[in-house]
């Protein structure tokens, strides 16, 4: 077996937990990053791993990304993640989620769990019998917290007109063409928000059904799934799963920007460069899809201190994305660094290992 620390992506994480519980049948892998800024925050993901060694990857780069991205937001957070494995066709259990959420109280508050792709409130609320260490819960009418889709579609939204400003020059999404992958909790909402705007939307799902039914909705047209990233568009924005651009898939692009929310996207660190060398503007994906964590983030942070956040607070922390991006493009066009590389430079600056 290979030593654990020789892994690719180890990072000098600072823990990794493993669950196994017999009882409930809960395999899960707790990574813990930097706790540098705060408490290690990050979703859980439920997901069937075809083999073991994927969970390991993605908990381990998912980690990463939370911690960078939870100080590119500003926030007083350190990073971590979760991954629950689940059987092929298998669905979390209650008592699954009672034994994750013995795991994270065990941990004493170091980790701070959250939704991820397949989890529900539901499931968060669960899990928050178990733990007071815990975000998105339901959230009173105008409080924060509650379901991050919307807020990470806004935050995304507000970062896709950051980058068409930059790129094309303009401030209207008027015509702008712009292709989702994805269409969930965060491709929906971006769809809904660019369609409001006048965008014109090309979409696509595995869930065809999905996609074609949001197309009707809004308006837009849709695009087989091994077709999207091909596509011709202004903004090309992925919303499904990571590591989609690597060679292959940025040689298929005819966009002028890559803007979306789907956690870690560039398959390798080169590839930020192969999108740069195209001309293509890429906004580093934990910067723009910061907005659910900042919205989660801000509920634990202010029921942790026996106060209260207003969704409206939120809303303007999330209005600072643009900024932070428009930081790193600038940055990147002075330094010829890609934008990947100078986001990475500035989070490893914020917590502490510059
Ligand atoms: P979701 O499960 O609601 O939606 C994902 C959608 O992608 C589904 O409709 C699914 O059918 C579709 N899909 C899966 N594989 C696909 C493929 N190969 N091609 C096209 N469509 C495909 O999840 P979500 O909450 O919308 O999250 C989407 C991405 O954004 C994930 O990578 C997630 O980690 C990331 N993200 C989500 C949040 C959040 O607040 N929900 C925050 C930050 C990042």
């Amino acid at each position: 077996m290979t030593a654990f620390w020789t892994e690719a992506d180890f990072d000098h994480h600072e823990m990794v937990h493993f669950v196994d519980d017999r009882k409930s049948g809960l395999k899960a892998i707790i990574a813990l990053h930097s706790t540098h800024c705060g408490p290690g925050a990050g979703g859980t993901r439920f997901w069937h791993y075809p083999e073991p060694a994927g969970a390991m990857r993605d908990a381990l780069r998912l980690s990463r990304g939370m911690s960078y991205k939870n100080a590119m937001a500003g926030l007083p957070m350190g990073g971590g993640k979760a991954v629950v494995l689940l059987q092929e066709g298998q669905r979390q259990t209650l008592e699954m989620l009672a034994a994750f959420g013995e795991a994270v109280e065990s941990l004493g508050g170091r980790y701070v769990t959250a939704e991820d792709v397949g989890a529900s409130v539901a499931d968060m609320v669960t899990i928050s019998h178990h733990t007071q260490h815990v975000c998105g819960l339901p959230a009173q009418e105008g409080a924060a917290g509650g379901d991050p889709g919307p807020y990470t579609a806004y935050g995304i939204y507000l970062g896709i007109k950051a980058a068409v400003q930059h790129k094309l020059g303009t401030d209207s999404m008027k015509d702008v063409r712009l292709s989702l992958q994805g269409c969930g909790s965060v491709g929906g909402g971006v769809a809904r928000l660019a369609a409001a705007d006048g965008a014109k939307l090309t979409l696509a799902d595995i869930n065809e059904a999905k996609a074609a039914a949001l197309a009707q909705e809004l308006g837009g047209e849709t695009a087989p799934v091994d077709a999207i990233m091909g596509m011709e568009c202004d903004v090309f924005s992925p919303n499904a799963l990571g590591a989609i651009l690597d060679t292959d898939g940025i040689a298929k692009l005819d966009c002028a920007i890559v803007a979306g929310g789907a956690n870690n996207q560039l398959k390798r660190p080169e590839h930020g460069a192969l999108l740069a060398a195209r001309d293509i503007l890429y906004a580093p994906d934990y910067v723009i899809n910061g907005g659910g964590i900042i919205n989660v983030a801000l509920e634990y942070l202010a029921r942790r201190d026996g106060q209260t956040c207003s969704s409206e607070e939120v809303r303007e922390r999330i209005g600072m994305i643009p900024e932070r991006l428009r930081s790193i493009w600038h940055e990147s066009e002075e330094s010829g660094q890609s934008a990947d590389i100078v986001a990475d430079q500035m989070a490893r600056k914020l917590i502490g290992r510059g």
